[in-house]
């Protein structure tokens, strides 16, 4: 009789996560500029620890030409730049956004409250169908601390900006440039530990672009890489399609997992 309560109730359970899904919390992360070369357990511990405990890659590829904007139209639109029609680095707050579906409005379909938080005024592009958008240029990171809240299942992706400036200064790996990114990852520890609150929860950390001497958006090889990392609370991610390390393919492999 024991047994079969049990089963029963391992049962019961099983449907009510189904049906609820994975995860109460999502958060997609971009760090702007990210060479995939920079992320190691020394340079950015707390970024690490999700690499290690899940799923990292730094063969991931940005899009042509790998520039801001339209990278990042690509991911969350999950089209290339040939089909989602983004094809120059520009956007202004007043002027049309993306008319496609994001990573967003997938979420919100799903149920999630929706946030787009990011430091480049040209990200508001892609903030169609974001329940909440911040800019913040300084204190993206903050922003997201704040609006995160376990208890709500919630989406959020963050765009983080620094990198990008560091790099055409100081060089891409420069002592700068990865000082620039220990503080990027002190900051991310403090939502990491925030977002731990909630009983289950999808971390992805990428980027947009990589960068080679102060050089990034042109044709060079080591301008298009990216790195990937997918965390899932629910049991280790070991291995993706080879089409969620393409920067438009990226949006169909995360929806499989939430
Ligand atoms: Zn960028």
């Amino acid at each position: 009789m024991k047994t079969l309560l049990f089963i029963l109730i391992s049962l019961v359970s099983f449907i009510c996560y189904a049906a609820d899904g994975c995860c109460r919390t999502v958060v997609v992360i971009s760090v702007d500029a990210l060479h995939p070369d920079a992320v190691g357990s020394g340079s950015c511990p707390n970024i690490f620890r999700l690499a290690d405990g899940g799923f990292f890659s730094r063969d991931a590829l940005s899009t042509d030409p790998p520039k801001t904007l339209i990278a990042h139209t690509a991911m969350l639109t999950g089209m290339s730049p040939d089909k989602n029609g983004k094809k120059d680095n520009e956007w202004k707050p007043g002027e049309a956004k993306a008319a496609q579906d994001t990573l967003l409005s997938y979420a919100g379909k799903k149920g999630y409250s929706t946030s787009l938080i990011y430091s480049k005024k040209k990200l508001g592009y892609l903030g169609k169908d974001a329940d909440r958008e911040i800019f913040s240029a300084e204190d993206a990171v903050d922003a997201a601390v704040s609006v995160l809240n376990p208890e709500e299942k919630q989406f959020i992706f963050l765009h983080i900006s620094g990198l990008d400036t560091e790099g055409p200064v100081s060089g891409w790996m420069s002592a700068e440039y990865m000082d620039e990114f220990s503080f990027i990852d002190e900051q991310l520890g403090a939502l990491f530990n925030k977002i731990k609150k909630s009983p289950s929860y999808l971390i992805v950390v990428t980027s947009d672009h990589a960068g080679h001497e102060k050089i990034h958006g042109s044709d060079h090889p080591e301008d298009y890489k990216r790195p990937l990392i997918i965390f899932s609370s629910e049991g280790k991610i070991t291995d993706v399609p080879a089409d969620a390390l393409k920067i438009d393919g990226l949006k169909g492999y995360l929806e499989t997992l939430f």
